[in-house]
């Protein structure tokens, strides 16, 4: 009898606040979670699946040394993964975030499980920023990667310096010195002998989720790999 008065509220409140797409907007059916049919059959999957050669990987051959890297879809202005990314991004979607990354994680399994990280973390935001957004997106994605994957998340192992404001004072020159100490490892953990798996939203240069890998390798005995949700190829 509960569950026949739960599906019925159910039904009234997805007759007056349908449930819609994230991908395309149109109102989603019952059976669908958070992307209708139609676009979870045209998403635009790299299908790197378990390749160590790939091209995210190849992004950043000669620049770091990292075990592997890899992709889930591919990112074109106006496309299926850039409402995706919106949605997570700036309507705090957060849930999509955890579903693309739990799909993501089922797809690389078999990468993954040939050399498995000890921590998966994520690209950091700057704390003001995270104040004035209430959240990181490219946390839930990691968190669904996580889940998948069966292997711990920490989203403090990196963290963003907040010498933003003192960084305007700066000349230019200075300014582009300061590049690579944005970010610190949080004194807190010890990724001594670790393996670390990083996770951002998208990668487009690259230059970001490289400069969080090259502090992890600064620690002794460290690894590291790169995963993103979605890669940008122009
Ligand atoms: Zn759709």
């Amino acid at each position: 009898m509960f569950l026949f008065i739960k599906n019925a509220v159910n039904s009234i409140l997805n007759f007056c606040f349908p449930s819609l797409c994230s991908g395309c907007n149109t109102i989603l059916f019952n059976q669908e979670l958070h992307i209708c049919l139609k676009c979870q059959l045209n998403l635009p999957k790299t299908n790197f699946k378990s390749q160590d050669n790939n091209y995210t990987a190849n992004i950043f051959k000669g620049r770091i040394p990292i075990e592997y890297a890899n992709s889930y879809l591919y990112f074109r202005k106006k496309g299926i993964a850039q409402n995706l990314v919106h949605q997570i991004k700036y309507k705090k979607n957060l849930e999509l975030g955890k579903y693309l990354g739990q799909q993501f994680g089922l797809d690389i399994l078999e990468q993954i499980k040939n050399n498995p990280p000890d921590i998966i973390t994520c690209v950091p935001l700057h704390k003001k920023k995270l104040k004035l957004r209430g959240y990181n997106q490219s946390e839930s994605i990691a968190t669904g990667i996580s889940e998948s994957l069966n292997i711990p998340f920490n989203p403090s192992i990196i963290l963003k310096q907040t010498n933003s404001d003192s960084q305007t004072k700066k000349s230019r020159f200075n300014r582009w010195l300061n590049v690579d100490t944005k970010f610190i490892l949080n004194p807190s953990f010890d990724i001594k002998n670790k393996h670390i798996l990083i996770v951002d939203d998208v990668i487009t240069t690259g230059a970001t989720i490289e400069t969080c890998g090259q502090l992890v390798l600064s620690q002794e005995n460290t690894k590291t790999s790169f995963l993103s949700l979605c890669l940008s190829t122009h």
